[in-house]
């Protein structure tokens, strides 16, 4: 089977659509997959699942079906089996490859092929996702900052304002749900190499210590850039599910950039508060940031 890579209409923020139905695949668990010509719905990331899939309804012939899982699928240069998720032996983009959004469906939708099908997002749940990514954006920025003095040297890696990543050298997972965004750094070896210091020396204490500070510190950078309402874009080079696409937000500190396959919000101003809570493991290993954004 031969199939276009499906075109997306998510980073743009869409939650409807209209598509020709290309293919319905078999699951396990007597589940379908029915795949479009193109589609508002976001699956779930085979490389990098961060952020769950779209929910919503598929309606072909004025029969509304569920759609209760969004996955990713990818079909080889041979165009043999759709292979799903965790299935796909290349990382997402791989150009041999064609890249596949599956609406999943509890039962058999019969023969659909070729028909025209109404899609509609979950467009409640899309906006609580939407607001935790962009929470978990600004969170890795903000903690950036508060973070930086604590590098013994330059590690090599700066985000868009100039500090040391340590989101990205530290980030062990990212997940967000409707509620939050929970972010996982381990403080290894490897991180202290680059040069992270957690321990306490004549400019600040031990990080354990400081973590009342840290928090205070980022929630007051939260909060401002919450209450400045900055723009947020997403900048899409293509169509397709696997183009490199890249979160623009116009802060006051100057435009911030993030590779990301997510949805977002259009402003900031569409938050009431943005919060997070930092934790420490008991033995220092891991810091954990869950940052919560009330909706306005
Ligand atoms: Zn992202």
């Amino acid at each position: 089977m031969t199939l276009p890579t499906t075109h997306v209409s998510f980073p743009a923020g869409a939650v409807t659509g209209e598509s020709t139905v290309l293919a319905v695949h078999p699951l396990d668990g007597g589940r379908y997959a029915v795949v479009t010509g193109a589609t508002p719905f976001h699956p779930l990331d085979h490389t990098w699942p961060d952020q769950p899939a779209d929910l919503g309804t598929l309606t072909v012939d004025g029969v509304e079906l569920a759609v209760v899982d969004c996955l990713t699928g990818a079909v080889g240069p041979d165009g043999g089996q759709v292979l799903v998720g965790a299935d796909i032996p290349v990382r997402r983009g791989d150009e041999e490859w064609s890249w596949l959004v599956l609406h999943v469906l509890a039962a058999d939708p019969g023969d659909i092929v070729g028909r025209s099908a109404a899609l509609a997002v979950d467009a409640g749940r899309r906006g609580a996702l939407s607001a935790s990514h962009s929470g978990c954006h600004l969170l890795a920025l903000a903690l950036n900052e508060a973070l930086a003095p604590r590098w013994r040297k330059d590690p090599g890696r700066t985000d868009a304002f100039g500090h040391p990543d340590f989101d990205s050298l530290a980030m062990a997972s990212s997940v967000m749900d409707t509620e939050a965004s929970t972010d996982t750094y381990r403080l290894g070896k490897s991180l202290r190499k680059k040069g992270f210091t957690a321990e306490a020396t004549e400019e600040f204490p031990a990080l354990a210590d400081a973590l009342p500070e840290l928090t205070e510190a980022v929630n007051r950078r939260l909060a401002g850039w919450v209450a400045a309402d900055a723009a947020v874009r997403i900048d899409v080079p293509g169509p397709e599910l696997t183009a490199r696409r890249e979160w623009n937000c116009e802060l006051p500190e100057g435009a911030a950039r993030i590779f990301c396959g997510g949805t977002h919000l259009h402003h900031l101003g569409e938050l009431a508060e943005l919060c997070t809570e930092l934790r420490l493991s008991e033995d220092g290993s891991e810091l954990v940031a869950v940052t919560r954004p009330k909706r306005a």
